[in-house]
């Protein structure tokens, strides 16, 4: 597979603490590879304990003396605003450093990640001047209000699917509340975190505020989630991970908003509008090569359309373009990593091992960087390992289903809550199946509709908490109340 690759100017590989860029206190780098050709992009600075804790000092300066939260709130807002308008200024070169470093492809980056970070951090740049508390009618002779106070220094865990647009979800709503911040971004993907860290300085956000310290999950990450100096952990990531950080945070009792992993049941009835049904079941599974936390992993096919459906399914996965995420016709780039790759590689020989039938797909492509076909298992059945693990990558499992109340029981029994789709003409189906889904999403007759403004977050094991929308806002604000003698 030939690879021209660009040539961005990657201008950050140092940590990013109180203002400065700096290189880790052990002088220790790490290697950021593009999964494309597995060759390294650049080294950048590895961040331990000790450089937590100078961001961390950093952070809770600006947060307790600095002019941050202090700043009349629609200046905050204009700043974020400016901060946009450089992203805009520089999203060509943001997306090719994305692609490079995560492996998508390029038109994903600069027309869909991208868009979407700057449309998030400007929704909660609007947010700014609009954080208000109530008066409250209580007995006696006293006037009684709420204010709305930020949480704090908020450390921010991120993962290496979506790099920017995590950035964005996290530091829109933290920026907004008047937070300040210590992020560290995944291994696999530090480079345009850093980036944005830049341009958030020239946009006048002031040092300290935002302090990204790049490193690996078990010291930085690690460090970040038990500093007593930090005071709510905002992490998105695997249900392992979450569960480690839920222990090591306790003793200092830090606010928290997990986002995690799903197995996300995508429903067709026989009802459904089917082309777009099976448009909705293949970018559902394979969009962002199947690294998206919500993705409908688990597609039920109602039992009367069954095969035809399938058929349309495996044929759109057939097309499906894999390769050079600077392409402009490539749709699937490679996996992030190695590690990912053998995973989902992995999972495809159990799959066959079960015993479900591998339709399409199942092979890697090329045998050069992380890529694998977009790959759809049939005749799978709910307790093989493809239909209840989150796989992470390209592979469908197809499951058939004749009865709704059985539908729903199978659906709902996953420790997973994080998404659903409904795919029906039927509108009382339709809510009904909306409100009987334990999922905190529910897509009806569409997929992987996102918008800042409106709420996301899983039931059960996918996480607590929500990201987006006034909710998202919610977890980076404490409520006071205010109680004044009037006598
Ligand atoms: P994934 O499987 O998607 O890589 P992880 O949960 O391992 O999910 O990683 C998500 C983020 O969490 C990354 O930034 C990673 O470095 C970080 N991380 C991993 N382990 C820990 C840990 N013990 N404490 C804090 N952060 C961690």
């Amino acid at each position: 597979m030939p690879h021209s690759v660009p040539n961005p100017n990657i201008r950050q590989t140092q940590m990013f603490i109180n203002g400065q860029w700096i290189p880790s206190q052990s002088g220790k780098t790490f290697d950021t590879i593009n999964p494309a050709n597995e060759e390294v992009i650049a080294q950048v600075a590895e961040g331990d304990a000790v450089d937590v804790e100078c961001a961390v000092e950093a952070a809770r300066r600006a947060f307790d003396e600095g002019p941050w939260p202090r700043l009349n709130a629609r200046e905050r807002g204009k700043i974020m605003h400016r901060f946009c308008d450089l992203i805009d200024e520089e999203i060509d070169e943001l997306a090719a450093i994305e692609s490079l470093d995560n492996g998508k492809p390029l038109k994903d980056a600069r027309y869909v990640d991208i868009p979407l970070a700057v449309e998030c951090i400007r929704y909660y740049a609007g947010w700014a001047d609009k954080i208000q508390g109530t008066t409250i009618p209580v007995n006696g002779d006293f006037l009684c209000y709420t204010r709305r106070e930020p949480v704090g220094v908020a450390g921010q865990i991120i993962p290496w699917n979506f790099p920017i647009l995590m950035v964005a979800w996290k530091w829109g709503p933290a920026l907004a509340a008047g937070c300040t911040l210590v992020m560290k971004p995944a291994e696999q993907t530090p480079l345009t975190c850093l980036r944005l860290a830049r341009l958030a300085q020239k946009a006048g956000v002031p040092d300290g505020v935002i302090n990204v310290v790049p490193g690996f999950g078990p010291t930085a990450g690690a460090a970040i989630v038990k500093h007593p100096g930090v005071d709510k952990i905002a992490f998105t990531g695997s249900g392992e991970t979450a569960k480690t950080i839920m222990r090591q945070s306790a003793d200092t009792m830090k606010r928290m908003t997990l986002e995690l992993g799903g197995k996300s049941p995508n429903i067709v009835f026989a009802d459904a509008s089917l082309e777009a049904a099976a448009e909705g079941a293949h970018i559902g599974i394979h969009l962002n090569q199947g690294q998206c936390c919500c993705a409908g992993s688990r597609l039920f096919v109602e039992d009367s359309i069954h095969d035809s459906f399938v058929e349309k399914v495996v044929e759109l996965s057939r097309k499906r373009r894999v390769g050079n995420p600077f392409d402009p016709a490539t749709e699937q780039g490679p996996q992030v990593d190695r590690a990912q790759f053998e995973k989902i590689m992995s999972y495809i020989e159990k799959g066959q091992e079960e015993g479900a039938v591998c339709a399409t797909g199942g092979q890697r492509v090329g045998d050069r960087g992380f890529f694998v076909e977009p790959t759809v298992f049939t005749e799978v059945h709910d307790e093989m390992a493809i239909a209840r693990d989150e796989i992470f990558g390209p592979v469908l499992s197809v499951l058939r289903f004749s009865d709704v109340d059985e539908l729903v029981r199978r659906a709902n029994a996953t420790t997973f809550g994080l998404a659903a789709a409904v795919w029906t003409r039927n509108v009382s189906k339709a809510h009904t199946l909306a409100s009987r889904l334990r999922a905190g999403t529910v897509w009806v007759n569409c997929y992987d509709v996102f918008d800042a403004a409106a709420p996301f977050g899983g039931f059960k094991q996918s996480g607590f908490g929500r990201e987006l929308g006034q909710r998202g806002l919610d977890t980076y604000l404490e409520d006071k109340t205010v109680t004044v003698s009037l006598g």
